[in-house]
Protein backbone atom coordinates (compact mmCIF):
# COMPACT_ATOMS: atom_id res chain seq x y z
CA UNK A 1 0.00 0.00 0.00
CA UNK A 2 0.99 3.33 -0.76
CA UNK A 3 2.33 6.05 2.36
CA UNK A 4 0.15 8.69 2.67
CA UNK A 5 2.09 11.92 2.52
CA UNK A 6 1.61 14.71 4.94
CA UNK A 7 -0.59 17.76 4.18
CA UNK A 8 1.59 20.18 2.81
CA UNK A 9 1.92 23.69 5.48
CA UNK A 10 1.95 27.41 3.82
CA UNK A 11 2.37 30.28 6.45
CA UNK A 12 0.75 33.25 5.29
CA UNK A 13 0.32 36.35 7.16
CA UNK A 14 -2.97 36.89 9.41
CA UNK A 15 -3.68 40.37 8.38
CA UNK A 16 -1.45 43.11 7.05
CA UNK A 17 0.02 44.31 4.18
CA UNK A 18 0.52 40.72 2.85
CA UNK A 19 -2.77 38.70 3.34
CA UNK A 20 -4.92 40.02 0.93
CA UNK A 21 -2.21 39.28 -1.67
CA UNK A 22 -1.32 36.00 -0.04
CA UNK A 23 -5.20 34.63 -0.31
CA UNK A 24 -6.31 35.90 -3.71
CA UNK A 25 -2.92 33.90 -5.43
CA UNK A 26 -3.95 31.09 -3.40
CA UNK A 27 -7.22 31.03 -4.79
CA UNK A 28 -6.15 31.79 -8.40
CA UNK A 29 -4.15 28.63 -8.11
CA UNK A 30 -7.39 26.72 -7.36
CA UNK A 31 -7.12 26.01 -3.66
CA UNK A 32 -10.24 26.39 -1.65
CA UNK A 33 -9.95 27.73 1.78
CA UNK A 34 -12.43 28.44 4.02
CA UNK A 35 -11.08 31.27 5.72
CA UNK A 36 -13.22 31.39 9.18
CA UNK A 37 -11.84 34.59 10.80
CA UNK A 38 -9.66 33.93 13.99
CA UNK A 39 -8.74 30.59 12.86
CA UNK A 40 -5.11 29.72 13.30
CA UNK A 41 -5.01 26.75 10.78
CA UNK A 42 -7.37 26.99 7.57
CA UNK A 43 -7.82 23.52 5.49
CA UNK A 44 -7.46 23.67 1.67
CA UNK A 45 -10.55 21.49 0.50
CA UNK A 46 -9.45 20.43 -2.54
CA UNK A 47 -5.73 19.48 -1.93
CA UNK A 48 -3.84 17.76 0.73
CA UNK A 49 -2.38 21.85 2.26
CA UNK A 50 -3.24 23.47 5.27
CA UNK A 51 -2.50 27.14 5.54
CA UNK A 52 -1.36 28.67 8.65
CA UNK A 53 -2.15 32.13 9.30
CA UNK A 54 0.70 34.08 11.61
CA UNK A 55 2.31 37.27 12.54
CA UNK A 56 4.79 37.89 9.81
CA UNK A 57 7.72 38.04 11.64
CA UNK A 58 7.01 34.28 12.54
CA UNK A 59 7.34 33.13 9.11
CA UNK A 60 10.86 32.55 8.32
CA UNK A 61 11.38 30.98 11.65
CA UNK A 62 8.97 28.81 10.69
CA UNK A 63 10.12 27.65 7.55
CA UNK A 64 13.85 27.45 7.94
CA UNK A 65 12.73 25.57 11.83
CA UNK A 66 11.16 23.31 9.04
CA UNK A 67 7.75 23.98 10.89
CA UNK A 68 6.07 25.11 7.92
CA UNK A 69 6.91 23.71 4.46
CA UNK A 70 6.29 26.98 2.62
CA UNK A 71 5.80 30.34 3.51
CA UNK A 72 4.76 33.81 1.64
CA UNK A 73 7.27 36.89 3.40
CA UNK A 74 8.33 40.02 2.38
CA UNK A 75 11.94 40.16 1.49
CA UNK A 76 12.79 42.57 4.37
CA UNK A 77 11.68 40.73 6.94
CA UNK A 78 13.19 37.23 5.69
CA UNK A 79 16.54 39.20 5.18
CA UNK A 80 16.24 40.61 9.05
CA UNK A 81 15.57 37.03 10.40
CA UNK A 82 18.31 35.72 8.47
CA UNK A 83 20.99 37.96 9.40
CA UNK A 84 19.92 37.63 13.38
CA UNK A 85 20.14 33.98 12.94
CA UNK A 86 23.10 33.55 11.38
CA UNK A 87 24.75 35.89 14.33
CA UNK A 88 22.66 33.75 17.00
CA UNK A 89 24.08 30.70 15.28
CA UNK A 90 20.58 28.88 14.54
CA UNK A 91 19.63 27.31 11.06
CA UNK A 92 18.84 30.02 8.71
CA UNK A 93 18.57 27.96 5.46
CA UNK A 94 15.73 28.22 2.83
CA UNK A 95 14.99 28.09 -0.74
CA UNK A 96 13.22 30.59 -2.94
CA UNK A 97 10.96 29.44 -5.34
CA UNK A 98 9.22 32.87 -6.43
CA UNK A 99 9.69 36.21 -6.09
CA UNK A 100 6.42 37.65 -6.05
CA UNK A 101 4.41 40.58 -7.84
CA UNK A 102 3.20 42.07 -4.91
CA UNK A 103 4.78 43.48 -1.12
CA UNK A 104 6.65 46.07 -3.29
CA UNK A 105 8.65 49.05 -0.75
CA UNK A 106 12.01 49.72 -0.04
CA UNK A 107 13.91 50.19 3.41
CA UNK A 108 15.27 54.02 3.36
CA UNK A 109 16.62 55.96 5.96
CA UNK A 110 15.07 58.97 6.31
CA UNK A 111 16.01 62.77 7.90
CA UNK A 112 14.40 65.32 9.48
CA UNK A 113 13.31 67.37 6.35
CA UNK A 114 15.72 70.73 7.68
CA UNK A 115 18.46 68.91 7.67
CA UNK A 116 21.56 69.72 5.35
CA UNK A 117 21.57 66.28 3.97
CA UNK A 118 25.13 65.55 2.59
CA UNK A 119 25.33 61.97 2.12
CA UNK A 120 26.03 58.78 4.50
CA UNK A 121 28.97 61.01 6.08
CA UNK A 122 26.37 62.96 7.23
CA UNK A 123 24.97 59.51 9.49
CA UNK A 124 28.07 59.56 11.39
CA UNK A 125 28.00 59.99 15.37
CA UNK A 126 24.15 60.04 14.86
CA UNK A 127 21.46 57.62 15.91
CA UNK A 128 19.11 56.24 13.89
CA UNK A 129 15.77 54.04 14.89
CA UNK A 130 14.44 51.33 13.03
CA UNK A 131 12.64 47.72 12.84
CA UNK A 132 15.59 46.15 10.96
CA UNK A 133 19.02 46.72 12.96
CA UNK A 134 20.90 43.98 11.09
CA UNK A 135 19.68 45.39 7.55
CA UNK A 136 20.29 48.74 9.00
CA UNK A 137 23.76 47.44 10.74
CA UNK A 138 24.90 45.46 7.52
CA UNK A 139 24.68 48.82 5.01
CA UNK A 140 26.53 51.01 8.03
CA UNK A 141 29.40 48.74 8.00
CA UNK A 142 29.22 49.11 4.00
CA UNK A 143 29.35 52.15 3.79
CA UNK A 144 32.05 52.63 6.86
CA UNK A 145 29.30 54.97 8.72
CA UNK A 146 29.90 54.93 12.28
CA UNK A 147 26.21 55.23 13.83
CA UNK A 148 24.27 53.66 16.70
CA UNK A 149 21.16 51.78 16.44
CA UNK A 150 18.24 51.66 18.28
CA UNK A 151 15.41 49.02 17.98
CA UNK A 152 11.95 50.24 17.74
CA UNK A 153 9.19 47.93 16.71
CA UNK A 154 6.67 50.23 16.32
CA UNK A 155 5.93 54.16 15.59
CA UNK A 156 9.37 54.34 14.32
CA UNK A 157 8.43 57.61 12.09
CA UNK A 158 8.11 59.83 14.99
CA UNK A 159 11.08 59.00 16.90
CA UNK A 160 13.07 62.19 15.16
CA UNK A 161 10.24 64.58 16.91
CA UNK A 162 10.20 62.54 20.32
CA UNK A 163 14.01 62.44 20.44
CA UNK A 164 14.43 59.46 20.72
CA UNK A 165 16.56 59.35 17.79
CA UNK A 166 17.89 61.91 14.71
CA UNK A 167 17.08 59.19 12.03
CA UNK A 168 15.37 56.37 10.92
CA UNK A 169 15.63 53.54 9.47
CA UNK A 170 12.30 52.03 8.01
CA UNK A 171 10.06 50.77 5.08
CA UNK A 172 8.43 53.57 2.84
CA UNK A 173 6.22 53.00 -0.14
CA UNK A 174 5.15 56.08 -1.08
CA UNK A 175 6.97 58.76 1.51
CA UNK A 176 3.56 60.03 2.87
CA UNK A 177 4.40 58.75 6.04
CA UNK A 178 7.67 60.03 6.26
CA UNK A 179 6.37 63.78 4.67
CA UNK A 180 3.98 63.86 7.51
CA UNK A 181 6.12 63.36 9.97
CA UNK A 182 8.68 65.85 8.73
CA UNK A 183 11.20 63.75 6.99
CA UNK A 184 12.69 63.04 4.09
CA UNK A 185 13.81 60.00 2.21
CA UNK A 186 17.80 60.27 2.40
CA UNK A 187 19.20 56.45 1.24
CA UNK A 188 17.25 53.22 0.19
CA UNK A 189 19.26 50.70 1.46
CA UNK A 190 17.01 47.45 0.60
CA UNK A 191 14.43 47.11 -2.03
CA UNK A 192 11.67 43.91 -1.25
CA UNK A 193 8.89 42.07 -2.28
CA UNK A 194 7.01 38.99 -1.01
CA UNK A 195 8.75 35.80 -2.22
CA UNK A 196 7.61 32.47 -2.01
CA UNK A 197 9.98 30.49 0.47
CA UNK A 198 10.18 26.31 1.07
CA UNK A 199 12.01 24.61 3.62
CA UNK A 200 15.41 23.30 3.10
CA UNK A 201 15.40 19.24 3.44
CA UNK A 202 11.87 18.41 2.16
CA UNK A 203 11.94 15.15 1.01
CA UNK A 204 8.29 13.99 0.70
CA UNK A 205 7.41 12.50 -2.35
CA UNK A 206 3.47 13.32 -2.54
CA UNK A 207 4.26 16.80 -1.19
CA UNK A 208 7.18 17.81 -3.85
CA UNK A 209 5.00 16.91 -6.40
CA UNK A 210 2.25 19.10 -4.83
CA UNK A 211 5.05 21.88 -5.02
CA UNK A 212 5.54 21.07 -8.95
CA UNK A 213 2.14 21.23 -9.42
CA UNK A 214 1.68 24.78 -7.70
CA UNK A 215 4.65 26.50 -9.41
CA UNK A 216 3.33 26.85 -13.08
CA UNK A 217 0.14 28.02 -11.49
CA UNK A 218 2.08 30.67 -10.11
CA UNK A 219 4.02 31.56 -12.59
CA UNK A 220 0.66 31.67 -14.94
CA UNK A 221 -1.29 33.67 -12.64
CA UNK A 222 1.56 36.16 -12.73
CA UNK A 223 2.23 36.21 -16.11
CA UNK A 224 -1.49 36.81 -16.52
CA UNK A 225 -1.44 39.64 -14.21
CA UNK A 226 0.85 41.73 -16.90
CA UNK A 227 -0.69 40.60 -19.63
CA UNK A 228 -3.93 42.11 -21.63
CA UNK A 229 -6.13 40.79 -24.32
CA UNK A 230 -5.94 43.21 -27.04
CA UNK A 231 -8.80 43.06 -30.08
CA UNK A 232 -9.05 45.76 -32.90
CA UNK A 233 -10.69 46.42 -36.12
CA UNK A 234 -7.92 47.65 -38.33
CA UNK A 235 -8.14 48.53 -42.16
CA UNK A 236 -6.17 45.70 -44.28
CA UNK A 237 -4.07 48.55 -46.25
CA UNK A 238 -2.12 50.07 -42.92
CA UNK A 239 -1.82 46.47 -41.21
CA UNK A 240 2.10 46.82 -40.78
CA UNK A 241 1.63 50.01 -39.42
CA UNK A 242 -1.52 49.32 -36.85
CA UNK A 243 0.79 45.85 -35.81
CA UNK A 244 3.85 47.52 -35.39
CA UNK A 245 2.22 49.85 -32.62
CA UNK A 246 1.02 46.65 -30.87
CA UNK A 247 3.46 46.12 -27.76
CA UNK A 248 5.22 42.34 -27.96
CA UNK A 249 2.76 41.59 -31.27
CA UNK A 250 5.31 39.40 -33.34
CA UNK A 251 2.59 37.24 -34.35
CA UNK A 252 -1.23 38.16 -34.31
CA UNK A 253 -4.17 36.47 -35.12
CA UNK A 254 -5.62 38.03 -38.23
CA UNK A 255 -9.62 37.42 -38.52
CA UNK A 256 -11.78 38.04 -41.08
CA UNK A 257 -14.73 40.19 -40.84
CA UNK A 258 -17.95 39.03 -42.12
CA UNK A 259 -18.83 41.15 -45.37
CA UNK A 260 -16.11 43.60 -45.71
CA UNK A 261 -13.04 42.63 -47.17
CA UNK A 262 -11.09 46.10 -46.86
CA UNK A 263 -10.94 45.51 -42.78
CA UNK A 264 -9.54 42.65 -40.46
CA UNK A 265 -10.04 41.81 -36.89
CA UNK A 266 -6.38 41.28 -35.05
CA UNK A 267 -6.39 39.34 -31.75
CA UNK A 268 -3.07 39.87 -30.03
CA UNK A 269 -2.09 38.71 -26.09
CA UNK A 270 0.42 41.39 -24.89
CA UNK A 271 2.75 41.28 -22.12
CA UNK A 272 2.02 45.08 -21.65
CA UNK A 273 -1.06 47.04 -21.70
CA UNK A 274 -2.05 49.71 -24.16
CA UNK A 275 -1.69 53.23 -23.37
CA UNK A 276 -4.21 55.65 -24.09
CA UNK A 277 -1.07 57.31 -26.84
CA UNK A 278 -1.15 54.13 -28.32
CA UNK A 279 -4.84 53.77 -28.24
CA UNK A 280 -5.38 57.37 -30.32
CA UNK A 281 -2.42 56.41 -32.44
CA UNK A 282 -4.14 53.49 -33.86
CA UNK A 283 -7.26 55.18 -34.04
CA UNK A 284 -5.47 57.47 -36.33
CA UNK A 285 -4.48 55.01 -38.68
CA UNK A 286 -8.30 54.10 -39.25
CA UNK A 287 -8.42 51.59 -35.86
CA UNK A 288 -12.09 51.27 -34.07
CA UNK A 289 -13.34 49.49 -31.55
CA UNK A 290 -10.04 48.65 -29.51
CA UNK A 291 -10.87 46.58 -26.75
CA UNK A 292 -8.02 45.78 -24.08
CA UNK A 293 -9.16 42.60 -21.69
CA UNK A 294 -7.73 41.77 -18.76
CA UNK A 295 -6.78 37.88 -18.44
CA UNK A 296 -7.09 35.64 -15.67
CA UNK A 297 -4.84 32.99 -16.12
CA UNK A 298 -2.47 31.81 -18.98
CA UNK A 299 -0.46 28.40 -19.77
CA UNK A 300 2.15 28.41 -22.44
P1 LIG B 1 2.22 41.59 11.49
O1 LIG B 1 1.07 41.90 12.39
O2 LIG B 1 1.95 40.38 10.65
O3 LIG B 1 3.56 41.53 12.20
P2 LIG B 1 3.30 44.04 10.33
O4 LIG B 1 2.64 45.23 10.90
O5 LIG B 1 4.65 43.64 10.79
O6 LIG B 1 2.28 42.80 10.45
P3 LIG B 1 2.63 44.99 7.63
O7 LIG B 1 2.59 46.45 7.87
O8 LIG B 1 1.33 44.30 7.38
O9 LIG B 1 3.44 44.20 8.76
O10 LIG B 1 3.61 44.74 6.40
C1 LIG B 1 3.96 43.46 6.01
C2 LIG B 1 4.95 43.55 4.87
O11 LIG B 1 4.36 44.20 3.76
C3 LIG B 1 6.20 44.35 5.12
O12 LIG B 1 7.18 43.64 5.86
C4 LIG B 1 6.68 44.62 3.71
O13 LIG B 1 7.37 43.49 3.19
C5 LIG B 1 5.37 44.78 2.94
N1 LIG B 1 5.03 46.19 2.60
C6 LIG B 1 4.64 46.63 1.39
N2 LIG B 1 4.42 47.95 1.37
C7 LIG B 1 4.66 48.39 2.59
C8 LIG B 1 4.60 49.69 3.21
N3 LIG B 1 4.25 50.78 2.54
N4 LIG B 1 4.90 49.78 4.52
C9 LIG B 1 5.21 48.68 5.21
N5 LIG B 1 5.29 47.44 4.67
C10 LIG B 1 5.03 47.28 3.38
MG1 LIG C 1 5.39 42.09 11.62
Amino acid sequence: PAIESKRLRIAMQKSGRLSVDSQALFSSCGLKINLREQRLIAHVENMPIDILRVRDDDIPGLVMDGVCDLGIIGENVLEEVSLQRQLDQENFDYEVLARLDFGGCRLSIAVPQEENYQGVQSLDGKTIATTYPRLLARFLKQQGVNARIVMLTGSVEVAPRAGLADAICDLVSTGATLEANGLKEAEVIYRSKAVLIQRKGLTDAGQLKLIRKLMPRIQGVMQANESKYIMLHAPRSRLDEVIALLPGAENPTLLPLAGNNDVVAIHVVSSETLFWETMEQLKALGASSILVLPIEKMME
